[in-house]
């Protein structure tokens, strides 16, 4: 993913020279500019990926699945992936006049990634709620709530100001929170029983997760800062738009 010969094809394909391909390595990723879309899959780290997950056995519906993902991504992306709402923007400012754009961008870039899986979480337990809950039923279970906790703290230490190390939290808090609603939303009766067993298991470990998130927030924060994010409507979610604004809005409320 990270040949640069990834990196021309994609520039030349979508007419869009600023392009960049991921850093990290990506089984896929979706792109867009001007109502032309393009999917990019690298088959050697699907395969790494694969290999992680001792718990899927039906490897060709896995794939499947990813796959899937990828074109819901473009449905969400509306034909640009490059367009960005106003208050994305004004969120943008908002760190470059403190001079933090590097790692504004970094906690820009997590929202929206965020923000755009609920949209396409959403559209996937519609048509395939087993294939989703199969895939992602251990969401939260990559890191355990101690490892998050000895990460934050490790932060401190560090230069990174109180304020980005917050923001990133809060950027946390919100992704649990949308993963669970997702999670919410599972049509139950279409599951095979097995997988009602590993959504409750998701839900389990993402409350858990919330509750380490609440007890860092309310230490850190401000002790109401939690009940104002946990306190957000779904809707939030639904388009950039009102996820930015309500975005910038709390960061202005705690002063992030
Ligand atoms: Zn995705």
């Amino acid at each position: 993913v990270t040949d640069p010969k990834v990196r021309d094809s994609l520039r030349n394909l979508l007419n869009d020279q600023n392009l960049d391909n991921p850093k990290d390595p990506v089984p896929a990723f979706a792109q867009s500019r001007k109502n032309i879309g393009c999917i990019m899959v690298f088959m050697k780290h699907l395969q790494e990926f694969t290999r992680k997950r001792t718990d899927i056995t039906d490897i060709g519906a896995y794939h499947k699945n990813w796959i899937f993902e990828e074109l819901c991504h473009l449905v969400e992306q509306k034909g640009d992936s490059s367009i960005q709402p106003d208050s994305y923007w004004a969120l943008w400012k908002l760190y470059k006049s403190r001079n933090l754009l590097q790692l504004g961008n970094e906690i820009i870039a997590r929202l929206d990634t965020d923000r755009n899986h609920y949209e396409v979480y959403s559209m996937m337990i519609e048509v395939y709620p087993n294939d989703w809950v199969k895939r992602c039923w251990r969401y939260f279970m990559e890191e355990t709530p101690e490892h998050y906790e000895h990460k934050y703290h490790q932060q401190q230490k560090s230069k990174v100001p109180d304020i980005v190390i917050y923001a990133r939290l809060v950027t946390d808090t919100l992704r649990a929170l949308n993963v669970l609603y997702v999670a919410k939303k599972v049509q139950r009766e279409k599951l095979l029983d097995e997988n009602k067993e590993l959504l409750d298991k998701l839900v389990e470990t993402g409350k858990l997760r919330l509750e380490k998130y609440r007890s860092l927030i309310e230490k850190d924060v401000g002790f109401s800062a939690f009940s104002l994010i946990s306190s957000l409507d779904e809707s939030i979610f639904k388009t950039s738009e009102s996820f930015f604004k309500t975005v910038l809005d709390l960061w202005k409320s705690l002063y992030l």
